[in-house]
């Protein structure tokens, strides 16, 4: 049975006031308690599939004020002119591309699915193991996960939107890519990118987002604002993956996908 003495209900107050901090480090201003956000919430899931216990210290520790973030926000500026109109012609550029290293282990190259003219695109850093098997982008459970954002979330379909990883090929053991694999691979993306002239790139995780900006900014300070990419507006959000080890980021996700909603409509 608890008991609850002076000194634990302080700790307990204490343990509070930081996670607030966190919040507010990670990019939140508030909450949205409207029905609506709390049912689409509920929709996503509440238990991850990771332990949610671990790293809770390090969550909690507030280590200091934000770094300021010298990136712009998003300034729209022209499309460069497309090196390929069509997103096939991309793909048949890459054919059985051997430019970097990652082709070695590979089983897929990832090149990415969805709608050649969507609106919208979600990017992750690299395939995953099951993504190598099949060659599909995000499978798994995160993959389902980032399927109920766009479906329970968005109101769309996977269908509508376009997915893909900024990288093409796994990575042996799921490490981060070298810089000299991104350099060779993120050309590619751009030509995607190019062809299929989307209003926004939602970015899913650190990693990705890095790459993209060309920052070592982490993604909670990174997220929440929209950056010029190509002339598209791109937010950095946490990856699905984060969200199944800390659902209590489902919130923060949520309000930087309504920032995108709030424009598209
Ligand atoms: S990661 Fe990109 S550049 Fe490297 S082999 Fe795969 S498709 Fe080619």
């Amino acid at each position: 049975m608890s008991v609850y003495t002076k000194k634990n209900v302080a700790s307990l107050i204490g343990e509070v006031g930081n996670y607030f901090r966190f919040l507010a480090e990670a990019g939140c201003q508030g909450f949205d308690c409207s029905a609506q956000s709390l049912e689409i919430l509920k929709s996503w899931g509440h238990e991850g599939a990771g332990n949610r216990g671990q790293g809770a210290g390090n969550r909690l520790q507030v280590t200091g004020n934000l770094v300021p973030c010298d990136l712009q926000p998003v300034t729209c500026r022209p499309l460069p002119p497309a090196p390929c109109n069509l997103l096939t012609s991309v793909r048949a550029e890459l054919g059985n591309c051997r430019r970097c290293p990652l082709s070695q282990n590979r089983l897929h190259l990832v090149f990415g699915e969805g709608n050649p003219q969507a609106k919208l695109v979600f990017v992750g850093d690299k395939p995953g193991i099951e993504e190598d098997r099949s060659g599909k982008p995000f499978l798994g459970e995160p993959g389902q996960l980032l399927t109920k954002i766009i479906e329970a979330g968005m109101k769309l379909s996977r269908n509508q939107v376009y997915i893909c990883d900024a990288v093409k090929c796994r990575p042996p053991g799921d490490r981060n890519p070298k810089s000299d694999e991104i350099n060779a691979c993120l050309p590619f993306f751009n030509q995607q990118m190019a062809a299929i002239k989307p209003d926004f790139i939602c970015v899913l995780g650190e990693t990705a987002a890095q790459i993209l900006l060309k920052t070592d900014l982490p993604i909670s300070q990174l997220r929440g604002q929209f950056y010029d990419y190509m002339g598209i507006k791109l937010m950095p959000t946490f990856h699905p993956a984060d969200l199944l080890r800390y659902p209590e980021k489902k919130r923060a996700v949520w309000e930087d996908v309504k920032k995108i909603l709030r424009i598209e409509n």
